[in-house]
């Protein structure tokens, strides 16, 4: 989709620290981390939010997640615990609107977040 930079991360246009890549999904790292392990896991399909899933998108919802566990095995943030965050929309602070999974470990995390 024209303007939306995960979308020209998907394509090349933009580099990023690639991690992981397939036909469905790429992952990289944030560009700001939060926690010693940042990674973003998105769809290569353009969806604006996490609301704009249907039905076709079962199997790719699947996949990210499945995805985001083989990251934080290869991180070895597995056994000490991550957090898999999917921000949506204004009052949880989403920023890009290009659904994206942040997969965050290293550290321990409060609950509830802020
Ligand atoms: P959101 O706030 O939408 O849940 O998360 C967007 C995330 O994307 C933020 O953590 C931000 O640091 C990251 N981000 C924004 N622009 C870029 C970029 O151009 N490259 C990378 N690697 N990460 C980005
Ligand atoms: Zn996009």
């Amino acid at each position: 989709m024209e303007d939306c930079i995960f979308c020209k991360i998907v394509s090349g246009e933009i580099p990023a620290k690639k991690l992981y890549e397939d036909d469905k999904a790429i992952a990289f790292e944030d560009l700001n981390p939060k926690a010693p392990v940042h990674i973003l896991i998105i769809p290569k399909k353009h969806l604006a939010t996490s609301l704009e899933a249907k039905e076709e998108d079962k199997g790719l919802m699947g996949h990210l997640f499945l995805t985001a566990n083989k990251l934080a095995q290869e991180k070895g943030i597995d056994r000490s615990g991550f957090r898999l965050v999917v921000n949506c929309n204004e009052d949880a602070g989403q920023s890009v609107f290009h659904l994206h999974f942040h997969l965050m470990g290293g550290r321990f995390m409060a609950w509830p977040p802020g």
